[in-house]
């Protein structure tokens, strides 16, 4: 980024609307520290529900709305069903919020003069659109998820109808043609129950992103060119790929969680390359078996490991956490270190880190191939089973544990990627994409040029 242009104002202001949830707000935020580094001024407006803490963003302006979510609601681990009740709970104090804001930039005079150049907001945000339209304000669509997964998502649930109901055993490995390079399994497990909620909460998506001004991408032609070229065809606004955000402003300002900066002290004591980093972020939770063959798996692999687990979320139920015994506890922490929330970029970054077990969230995959961290992919839900396709079989620079959470595949896994052999291999065309992705950003980079035309599109609403 330009030093020196931090303070000048260019008298343009662009207000967000981040997604209440870690995996969009941390984007959101980058995209904001990018712009106001250009000279826009930056109004977040923001739920109360996962409110940013504004205190770190001293030179943004927030302004919190109400979001109609109780207090159970706020709870539920299903995104659907929150993304929807958000929508519907927020509609109409984002329509007043932005409306004051427009009257008020409308009134003002002189030399402290702003004007409202567009909104940014999530893809997920479907109330917006048509809000913005209303007002004359030019929307942009920030999506976090990998453009292959973007464009082809609003088919999933007729693929699902269409396709899977009767699928036999051998078929589930299959590739899905519509979908690469997802196989027939994974749609099952990115849906895996008929719901209408999310049918027309997919096509409501489409419409309004169809209706926008342009589409912004945490992406680069160097991880997905071609779904990239087919989604300008798919969609017919402008689309920006300004690549992996975090690299203009690397730190994790806008956590929501504490984030425990002893891991660094720790990983400072390791040997280079040897310690395989686990984390599955801030949504996923897993059992208490599953946690205990994980568990167990990185006590009986010959590295030393570092693991995210959110006291209080990570895995379902957690007041039997408190009854694991101690001394269970102190054997693992013999072999590797334990933590709520971790520094994840600055962690990925580390001379130490040699290996990334991760849920394949985008943002988590695109900051372990900009630090070249090889990955063993171990995906969840939605997106996270597309982009660990990509790790494994595309860019191959992980392994794939096909949903397998059991104390030997994991270990096996462990032993592979930090091998001679196969993990020599993986390690290699991990550094090649790291170099492709790292000249991305810089300056006549693809990602880099992408982000100019975007500050040169604001600029001309
Ligand atoms: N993250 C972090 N510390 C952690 C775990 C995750 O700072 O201990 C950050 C990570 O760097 C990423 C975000 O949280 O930017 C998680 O986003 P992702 O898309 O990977 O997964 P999600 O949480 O949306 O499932």
């Amino acid at each position: 980024m330009e030093k020196g242009s931090m303070d000048k104002s260019n008298g343009l202001r662009v207000i967000l609307f981040p997604l209440p949830l870690q995996g969009c707000i941390n984007p959101m935020i980058q995209l904001a520290k990018i712009l106001h580094s250009r000279g826009f001024s930056i109004t977040v407006i923001h739920t109360r529900f996962n409110a940013p803490k504004a205190s770190n963003h001293p030179l943004f302006t927030f302004l919190q709305i109400e979001d109609g979510l109780s207090e159970t609601e706020t709870r539920t681990h299903d995104v659907t069903l929150l993304l929807t009740l958000l929508n519907r709970g927020s509609e109409s104090p984002f329509r007043d919020c932005l409306t004051k804001l427009l009257q008020s930039a409308d009134s003002e005079t002189g030399e402290e003069k702003q004007r409202i150049c567009c909104l940014i907001d999530d893809s997920g945000w479907i109330l917006t659109q048509p809000i913005a339209q209303s007002l004359n304000l030019p929307r942009l669509v920030l999506t976090n998820y990998n453009v292959s997964f973007f464009r082809n998502h609003f088919v999933l649930p007729q693929l699902r109808r269409e396709m899977y109901r009767h699928l036999q055993d051998s078929e589930k490995d299959d590739l899905v043609q519509e979908f690469l390079p997802l196989r027939k399994k994974d749609v099952l497990q990115i849906i895996d129950k008929e719901t209408e909620v999310l049918d027309s909460y997919l096509d409501m998506m489409l419409e309004t992103t169809k209706a926008s001004s342009g589409l912004i991408l945490m992406s680069c032609e160097e991880l997905d060119q071609d779904s990239l070229s087919q989604a300008r065809e798919d969609f017919q606004v402008p689309i920006f790929t300004i690549g992996p955000s975090h690299c203009y402003f690397p730190g994790s300002s806008s956590s929501l969680f504490t984030v425990d900066e002893t891991c660094i002290p720790w990983l400072d004591k390791q040997e280079d390359k040897s310690v395989i980093y686990v984390s599955f972020g801030s949504i996923v939770t897993i059992s208490e078996s599953e946690f205990m063959e994980i568990a167990w798996g990185l006590r009986n692999c010959d590295q030393p490991f570092l693991w995210v687990v959110r006291v209080g979320s990570a895995v379902h139920g957690t007041e039997w956490m408190d009854a694991i015994p101690k001394k269970f506890i102190d054997w693992l922490h013999e072999k590797g270190k334990i933590v709520n929330w971790a520094p994840q970029q600055d962690v990925l970054k580390h001379r130490a880190v040699g290996g990334f077990l991760t849920h394949n969230g985008w943002n988590s995959t695109v900051e372990s191939v900009f630090e070249g961290v090889p990955m063993i992919c171990l995906p969840f839900v939605w997106d996270q089973l597309l982009n660990a396709r990509f790790v494994s079989d595309v860019w191959m620079v992980g392994l794939h544990l096909e949903g397998r959470i059991q104390r030997n595949v994991i270990e096996e896994a462990i032993r592979r990627l930090f091998s001679e052999t196969e993990g020599k291999a993986i390690r290699e065309r991990m550094e090649i994409l790291k170099e492709n992705v790292g000249r991305s950003v810089k300056p006549k980079g693809s990602a880099y040029r992408s982000l100019q035309h975007l500050i040169d599109y604001i600029t001309s609403f």
